[in-house]
């Protein structure tokens, strides 16, 4: 079945109508699934196989036979592992048709098809008896439904229906238990994701402060998890103000509760300070005695043991509703609410000589609701847009380049989503400004619900205007029949993805060309698009076929996975925030494409091919693309690279930002270096399209 869907293109913002085969999903899907860094998670995968062995070793030694129900089995490996260790049937549930499949390839391959059963269905609809999916419930439940939040892919329901349902009471279970914990921490970086900082503006007339609105003060935020590498954080980024606590744990083994609840446990701070964010991960013990444990805990916790790098489990950042100082020593309680699928966390101070019933009392308004976004500033942005609106070197950048071309008289307009731009190009004394806020985005309520807010709150409301229209239907009117002096934009845009499309700025530009004064001043006046071939230290996993895991072979799933990343235009850059995924460069930076915003976009395409050389020794993973914006001569903002060692090649990446990263199909080991490798690269832009297409040879 075909069908068509239809999107702005992110970076013409023309609408597109895509004919959708049913494939198309599936194979963006697999292409961006975390499959591979799974089977490559070695920690993991031993510890896995060693509960699983010693699961089926207490059933036998019952003199039961073994029945295992692996939920989600993936590739089946789970399964595979429990038929080697003797257990007598597997019924292995997969909801996903293509893994599904790709599950009985597998099982075939490594002949257990007698002893694994493939069930194609979500575990909520698969049943039991003579004539149902399984003959008998089973009594070992072997599953990995975990996300970095533990419970943010359903495990807790899953688990509560698996234990009503499909398994026998006292079952094994493996993982036998998961625990959440946390460490209360203060950390300007973590807070900057979350609100909004008052931004000081050097005016000709002295210092403005622009204030973020009350509404955004006070403002729970978004419930969705913030998962980090928190590994990578410099730890002069942060500081810990509690010990590690113990939140909460899941027995799997018992029936699970899967209704909204919530968590409370007492500490005190080793340290005073601001509480700002709360830290936290899990481990989970694969066996009841917790000999065998497998913890997301960061470098920390646990200095002494080998880090095991994986990204399909990381560790959370969960944001205080305020932030709340503490002082070392005193009582706090910290308040873990959850529902179904996701956790959020308050603070409470004890009150003065509180006893029991106090305490009771206290306990009452505990559960607070899941957090609601009031000031749609949380809609707009995600959490790295607040960190890079909260980053005053940057707004420093916009402000030296903004003050060089506004005159009085300037007539300003911008082009981006959720900007400073107009507030700022205001404070600096320009006469009129006026924010165009596209219209067919589909956050265009919440972005002018969020611009009246906050021009509002800086009694700005009738000194800029919002046009709600898309670029090409905007008329004199709009202006006041005035031509506009000052273009700006930053550029940013809430549906790009990858670096490039902000290019949108430009297409917007090209098509407000007719309202333009004929001296008008385009900020940025030009991009630049840049390019560097990179090793990884561990990102390439997530795309590198693994053969052989744990003694099963999976070659299956490695040439699926292939099939899809080069399936239609799925062989293509992706985005990753490359502060997080340290890597090393290989060759030198590369200046690739250039696009000038005080012309209109060409009707040909931009092209350009060379050759770069690898002057250092190690394994070209992929190349790695990002966007400069020049906002006039001398002054530029650089979104990817920022300081490069010249000795190691280590690299520092724009800490807000995601950048384009293009995983080359096989990897080369340059070797020496008086006699440089080099790659061959061609990169199009294809104007019409708004598409870049590259293409390297090693
Ligand atoms: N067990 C494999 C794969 C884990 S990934 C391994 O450990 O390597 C989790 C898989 O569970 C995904 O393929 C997902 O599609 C599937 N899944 C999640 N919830 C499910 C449910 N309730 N019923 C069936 N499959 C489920």
């Amino acid at each position: 079945m075909k069908t068509f869907c239809g999107r702005a293109n992110p970076t013409t913002g023309s609408m597109e109508w895509l004919e959708e085969g049913e494939d198309y999903d599936y194979h963006q899907e697999i292409a961006r699934s975390r499959y591979a860094d799974m089977l490559h998670d070695k920690d993991r995968n031993v510890k896995y196989y060693q509960g699983i062995r010693a699961a089926v070793s207490r059933v036998k030694e019952r003199g039961e036979k073994a029945i295992v129900l692996d939920i989600g089995t993936g590739t089946g490996l789970l399964s595979m592992m429990a038929a080697s260790a003797g257990a007598d049937f597997c019924y292995a549930i997969e909801v996903f048709k293509p893994m599904a499949n790709a599950a009985v390839k597998i099982v075939q391959k490594n002949c257990f098809s007698d002893k694994i059963k493939v069930i194609n269905k979500h575990s909520t609809e698969v049943t039991v008896g003579p004539d149902g999916d399984m003959q008998c419930r089973a009594n070992i439940l072997v599953t990995e439904l975990f996300d970095t939040e533990l419970i943010g892919e359903g495990a807790l329901p899953t688990y509560e229906h698996a234990h009503k349902y499909l398994v026998q009471e006292g079952c094994e279970a493996v993982p036998h238990r998961a625990t959440v914990y946390v460490q209360l921490a203060e950390s300007r970086r973590m807070w900057s994701w979350k609100k909004l900082f008052p931004v000081h503006v050097e005016a000709e007339d002295g210092e403005k402060i622009l204030v973020p609105p009350s509404e955004m003060e006070n403002c729970p935020g978004v419930p969705s998890v913030c998962d980090i590498q928190l590994n990578q954080m410099p730890s002069s980024d942060f500081s810990i103000l509690s010990d590690v606590v113990t939140m909460f744990s899941v027995d799997f083994s018992k029936p699970v509760q899967s209704a909204s609840t919530y968590y409370r446990v007492q500490l005190e701070p080793v340290k005073s300070g601001k509480a700002q964010v709360v830290l936290s991960w899990w481990d989970i013990d694969m066996d009841p005695s917790g000999m065998i444990n497998c913890t997301m805990a960061p470098r920390w916790v646990k200095p002494t043991s080998a880090l095991q790098w994986r990204d399909h489990w990381m560790q959370c950042v969960y944001f205080l509703p305020r932030e709340e100082p503490v002082v070392q020593g005193e009582k706090l309680y910290l308040t873990a609410c959850r529902d179904q699928y996701s956790v959020w966390y308050n603070l409470q101070r004890a009150r003065e000589g509180e006893n029991k019933a106090d305490e009771e009392e206290h306990e009452a308004g505990v559960f607070v609701e899941s957090p609601v976004c009031r000031c749609r500033a949380h809609l707009v942005w995600n959490r790295s847009r607040f960190g890079e609106l909260n980053d005053q070197n940057r707004t420093c950048q916009y402000i030296k380049s903004l003050r060089r071309i506004l005159k009085t008289d300037s007539v300003c307009l911008c082009i981006s989503d959720g900007s400073l731009l107009p507030v700022l190009a205001h404070s600096l004394g320009a006469k009129q400004v006026e924010y165009f806020i596209l219209f067919f985005r589909s956050l265009h309520f919440s972005l002018v619900f969020f611009s009246h807010v906050f021009f509002k709150a800086n009694n700005l409301e009738d000194k800029i205007k919002i046009i709600e229209a898309r670029p090409e239907l905007l008329k004199p009117s709009h202006l006041e029949n005035k031509k506009i002096s000052v273009l700006m934009g930053e550029p940013f845009f809430t549906t790009s993805l990858l670096p490039w499309h902000n290019l949108y700025f430009w297409y917007a530009r090209t098509a407000v060309s007719a309202h333009l004064a004929s001296n008008v001043t385009v900020l940025p006046q030009s991009a630049s698009l840049h390019m560097m071939i990179v090793e990884f230290q561990d990102l390439w996993k997530i795309r590198s076929p693994c053969g052989i895991c744990e003694g099963f072979d999976v070659q299956v799933m490695d040439d699926m996975i292939k099939a899809s990343l080069n399936f239609r235009e799925s062989k293509e850059a992706e985005p990753h925030p490359l502060w997080e995924y340290p890597c090393k460069s290989l060759s030198q930076p590369l200046r690739v494409l250039t696009f000038d915003f005080t012309k209109t976009v060409p009707q040909h395409c931009l092209s350009t091919e060379g050759s770069v050389k690898l002057l250092r020794k190690g394994k070209s993973h992929g190349a790695v693309l990002w966007m400069e914006y020049h906002l006039t001569a001398n002054i530029s903002v650089n979104t990817g690279l920022i300081r490069l060692s010249n000795e190691k090649g280590n690299c520092e990446w724009n800490p807000h930002c995601k950048q384009a990263v293009y995983f080359f199909s096989s990897v080369i080991e340059s070797e020496i270096q008086s006699d440089p490798t080099a790659v061959t690269y061609a990169i199009n832009f294809d104007t019409k399209k708004g598409e870049l297409a590259m293409d390297f040879k090693l």
